[in-house]
């Protein structure tokens, strides 16, 4: 459903991204890791369209990505994005959080993005929280609100830039537990993190980020107990 042909990524004169192939098939769980630097952030940048390609090409549920306003406008509706910082609006509450962009993007009306909100707020455990605040909330509760908010478009595709780095460890499970919840029930999902549990027990495929390409990738037991680069082997000992 993801297709990425040849990325190449540069700032200025550094090269980020050097020639990416990567597919994600619908349904599959992609974990994304590799060394601080390496680009993972970037990559799911370039996919949302949040950063522009030097080269190559993306596709996402068959659409090819051009910077026209309205492919990017297309694409962002088609894909759920969420980030280390929970990003929610401050002002609103819960329900208005993750309703606003299904009735201003999506046009839904107001009972309807509200009774998709209550649906998708349960789902992640919150539906007691639809009229707090933000700031009345844990960390781990905003940074469920945030994916709730995501899924309230029915993405193709999920994308979590390391969803848990934020949290105090005790947090960190419960965001997790969502997480594996949506792998589970067959969403697609591109998954940057340093949480190699959650990496072994909900994604099909780890791949390994570094020095601008794919060092390793394959089944999580293969790249994170046998890898065979010596980047891989390098990054994964560092970790040990
Ligand atoms: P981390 O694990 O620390 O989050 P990462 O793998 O996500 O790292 P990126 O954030 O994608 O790495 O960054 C890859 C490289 O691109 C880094 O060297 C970074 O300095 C550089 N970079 C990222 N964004 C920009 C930018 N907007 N302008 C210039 N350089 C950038
Ligand atoms: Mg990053």
């Amino acid at each position: 459903i993801v297709q990425m042909r040849g990325i190449v990524k540069r700032f200025g004169t550094t090269t980020v991204l050097d020639g990416i192939d990567l597919d994600v098939a619908q349904g599959e769980v992609v974990t994304l890791i590799g060394p601080s630097g390496a680009g993972k952030s970037t990559l799911l940048r370039c996919v949302n369209g949040l950063e522009r390609i030097t080269d190559g090409t993306i596709e996402v549920a068959g659409e090819r990505l051009s910077y026209t306003e309205k492919s990017l406008n297309h694409l962002r509706a088609r894909i759920g994005m969420v980030f280390q910082s929970f990003n929610l609006f401050p002002h609103m509450t819960v329900m208005e959080n993750v309703a606003v962009a299904q009735r201003e993007v999506l046009g839904r009306g107001k009972d309807q993005a509200r009774s998709r909100g209550a649906e998708l707020l349960e789902r992640v455990g919150l539906g007691h929280k639809a009229d707090a605040y933000p700031d009345n909330l844990s960390g781990g509760q905003q940074q469920r609100v945030a994916i709730a908010r995501a899924l309230a478009m029915d993405p193709a595709v999920m994308l979590f830039d390391e969803p848990t780095s934020a949290l105090d460890p005790e947090l960190v499970g419960e965001v997790l537990d969502v997480m594996r919840a949506l792998a589970d029930d067959g969403m697609t999902m591109m998954v940057v993190t340093h949480e190699m549990r959650f990496a072994r027990r909900a994604a099909d495929r780890v791949v390994l980020l570094a020095d601008g390409g794919i060092a390793e990738q394959g089944p999580p037991e293969q790249v994170l107990d046998s890898p065979t680069s010596e980047r891989g082997q390098a990054f994964l000992q560092q970790l040990a």
